[in-house]
């Protein structure tokens, strides 16, 4: 009797809901625990709030007095809520996130002590963090890492620890988290983007990015997530064979969500509430115990603390009521995996979305503007916004018939990709008459009310516009969405600069404005129509039709990667002041080798398993059927014996076939796996994912055929079929 699986299922029978109280009103407990610059205000003279609004819109420098101000005001805030430590908050490029506790209290030294905290303390911190990776950007033996304070996140409260959101930097000034570059991708795209804006409105000064992510995951109970060391140490199922019934059925897709789970989600909610985590929508999702769950969208830098912190939250909730969240891309084969949608948008300080329709044709022309030239950055820079999303989970999602291929292709439903063709066709070359532009901007006009009826969605696009806003549907679960929006900003910032120039030389050809606008965006229409694609995405006649019309198909991460090796890449980053080459190496360095330490793990495991757990229990049952078929030999005359013991003999002689191929696989990947650790680490990504990761799937496929044939007392491993069904 294997111990671990059924002792895991025993304790399943035991589980009760933990109940937990949910507030009356979520509204007076939203954000309880966030010092939000209106709390601030309290504490501070108008003097010092005024400089913190400053360095909040305006990006300008702090001054000393005021930031001892600040922190003097963080720790009255933070003590009166019971706080005796702080901690500078960061995003490391391991992809989770660090802190390091210090306490408030200072012993003076003559038997009395304080509690302290001043601005030098809240502006900048030298943790001891010399083991995250840097891509050799910081020498180790210089050990340098420096977090600063950012002043445009509000500092927030995690049991008795205050938070400082801060950006962690080399000592000779190069990022090393994901937070920094996506402060300078934000501010380059509010730059260009209001510059492209004053074409349309004098009163636009500032544009901001709106982030609205969704996040998916699933949800395993404690003890059967103990009883799989391949989920416990990879967040994926190395082994097990499909249930008889998968996600066929679908019916857990907006069915009702178990008692608890129900729990588990009011208590989760109400914690990240208390965070001013916006959290509104919560549902199941295709497959079984797989869930959803948004914020309200909000400025880009917020929402992505806030999915930083969500994760983290999930993760300890879940923890409270003996579940264990799976934020892998693809913890079950052949189950769909999990995706982090990044809902994106542009919003001036004027209060327009620039991705919505207006109500007249001028405000449209500015609609069009913005969604024309986002359509074109995708097509100019599909291969590094690929690369932005890579990594050894996602690979097992991307083009795996149940998310977005790894095509990067843009969907813009029937009416907008009429509306385009119409400006495609539309916009003469020569001086335009009076009446052809006013029929086009009649026509420009109408867009908002075609629009309101336009229900068409698809989710097989990897980039689809939804009314309002781009869904960039291709992020993994648990990535750090900053990696995707620092590049999709970037490549937005660039093309609206590249605009901007284009539209004045028409100008100074002597084009009116519109004229000018109009035949730009009919160039750009033209330059991207290979990035358009209205049909099904998860088809394999798309991946031929992509192949026709030139675009990339990047399968897997390694040759994903590459793209950040290309120069015009590189400039283009560079030129926009968001990451030098040297960083971008570095990032790239980082996830190349992230890559070979996450599959080395997943073989090793593999080879542990099989060893250890796989290829004993199918001996041991093997050894009961030679027994059986040496009794049956015994008590009967030979004839009947054999005729008596057939089946047995098939299996004696299926479980041998299946064991020696595995054995084979298994000798293969290691001598594979001993092979790649010599090698440099491109070429070690290589071998991980073309000679490693082939040999762990024919493993699995011989682990997962005996598990059919060796009898279900003795498998040693919870099944599938148990970790996706029992609540
Ligand atoms: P649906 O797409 O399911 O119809 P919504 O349009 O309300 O639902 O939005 C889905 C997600 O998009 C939500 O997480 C929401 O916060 C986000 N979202 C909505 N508007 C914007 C916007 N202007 N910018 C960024 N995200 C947005
Ligand atoms: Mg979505």
């Amino acid at each position: 009797m294997s111990t671990i699986r059924f002792q895991a299922l025993a304790e399943l029978n035991d589980r009760q809901a933990v109940t937990v109280k949910s507030p009356a009103k979520i509204s007076a407990i939203f954000g309880e625990n966030v010092l939000s610059p209106f709390k601030l205000r309290e504490y501070l003279t108008d003097y010092s709030f005024g400089k913190l609004e400053d360095c909040i819109i305006h990006g300008t420098r702090m001054d000393r007095d005021t930031a001892d101000h600040i922190a003097a005001a963080m720790k009255e805030w933070a003590i009166q809520k019971g706080a005796t430590h702080y901690t500078h908050w960061f995003q490391p490029l391991t992809g989770t996130t660090a802190e390091k506790h210090d306490s408030f209290f200072k012993p003076l030294g003559d038997g009395r002590a304080l509690e302290k905290f001043d601005g030098s303390m809240l502006v900048q911190q030298e943790p001891d963090a010399s083991s995250f990776p840097s891509g050799g950007i910081r020498n180790t033996f210089e050990a340098r890492g420096y977090t600063i304070w950012d002043p445009s996140s509000p500092a927030f409260l995690v049991g008795n620890t205050l938070c400082i959101p801060t950006i962690f930097i080399s000592y000779t000034g190069h990022a090393l988290d994901f937070k920094m570059p996506l402060l300078k991708a934000g501010h380059v795209v509010d730059k260009a983007a209001t510059e492209v804006c004053q074409y349309f409105d004098k009163d636009v000064t500032k544009v901001t990015v709106t982030l609205g992510w969704e996040q998916e995951y699933f949800l395993i109970d404690s003890a059967l997530y103990n009883a799989r060391p391949d989920i416990q140490m990879t967040g994926r199922a190395l082994f097990g064979h499909r249930p008889a019934k998968g996600q066929q059925l679908e019916d857990h897709y907006f069915g009702s969500i178990p008692e608890r789970v129900m729990e588990f989600m009011k208590d989760f909610e109400y914690e990240s509430h208390l965070l001013g985590i916006p959290v509104t929508t919560r549902h199941n999702e295709v497959a079984p115990n797989q869930y959803e769950l948004a914020p309200m969208f909000e400025e880009l830098n917020l929402a992505n603390d806030h999915n930083q912190l969500v994760m983290d939250v999930l993760e300890k909730t879940a923890r409270k009521h003996n579940f264990r969240v799976l934020l892998h891309e693809k913890p079950y084969e052949g189950i769909n995996g999990s995706g982090k949608h990044n809902n994106w948008s542009l919003s001036t300080n004027t209060g327009v979305n620039l991705l919505k329709p207006g109500k007249n044709p001028k405000a449209n022309l500015q609609f069009l503007t913005f969604f024309i030239n986002a359509v074109a950055a995708i097509h100019e820079n599909a291969d590094v916004l690929r690369a932005s999303i890579a990594s050894v989970g996602n690979d097992h999602r991307l083009g795996a018939n149940e998310a977005p291929p790894a095509i990067m292709s843009t969907f813009l439903g029937d009416h907008m990709s009429a509306m385009l063709d119409e400006i495609e066709k539309n916009v003469k070359a020569g001086k335009m008459s009076p009446q052809e532009k006013t029929d086009l901007k009649l026509n420009i006009g109408k867009i908002p009310q075609v629009l309101l009826d336009n229900t068409d969605r698809n989710r097989t696009s990897p980039f689809a516009f939804t009314g309002n806003k781009f869904e960039f549907r291709a992020v993994g679960s648990s990535a750090n969405c900053a990696n995707a929006m620092i590049t999709l900003n970037t490549i937005m910032a660039n093309r609206l600069i590249q605009f901007k120039k284009d539209v004045d030389a028409r100008i100074a050809r002597g084009d009116d404005k519109d004229e000018a606008i109009l035949k730009e965006l009919q160039r750009l229409i033209r330059a991207s129509r290979a990035i358009r694609f209205e049909g099904n995405g998860y088809s394999d006649e798309w991946v031929k039709e992509a192949a026709r019309r030139g675009l990339s198909n990047f399968r897997d991460t390694p040759s994903a990667l590459k793209s950040w090796k290309d120069k015009k890449v590189q400039k283009m980053f560079e030129d926009l002041n968001v990451l030098t080459p040297e960083e971008i190496h570095a990032r790239y360095e980082i996830e190349v080798e992230n890559y070979s330490r996450r599959r080395e793990i997943e073989a090793r495991l593999t080879s542990d398993l099989a060893q250890n757990h796989i290829i004993p229990t199918a001996i041991s049952y093997q050894t009961l059927l030679v027994d059986n078929v040496r009794g049956l030999r015994d008590i009967l005359p030979a004839a009947q014996a054999r005729e008596a013991s057939r089946t047995q003999t098939d299996l004696i002689l299926s479980i041998s076939t299946h064991l020696n191929g595995l054995k084979t696989a298994l000798d293969r990947m290691n001598t594979e796996r001993t092979k790649a650790m010599k090698m440099d680490a491109e070429k070690q990504a290589e071998a991980y994912c073309h000679k490693v990761k082939p040999l762990m799937d024919s493993i699995r496929e011989h682990v997962d055929a005996l598990e059919m044939m060796v009898d279900d007392e003795m498998w040693p491993l919870p099944k599938m079929r148990e970790l996706l069904f029992t609540r």
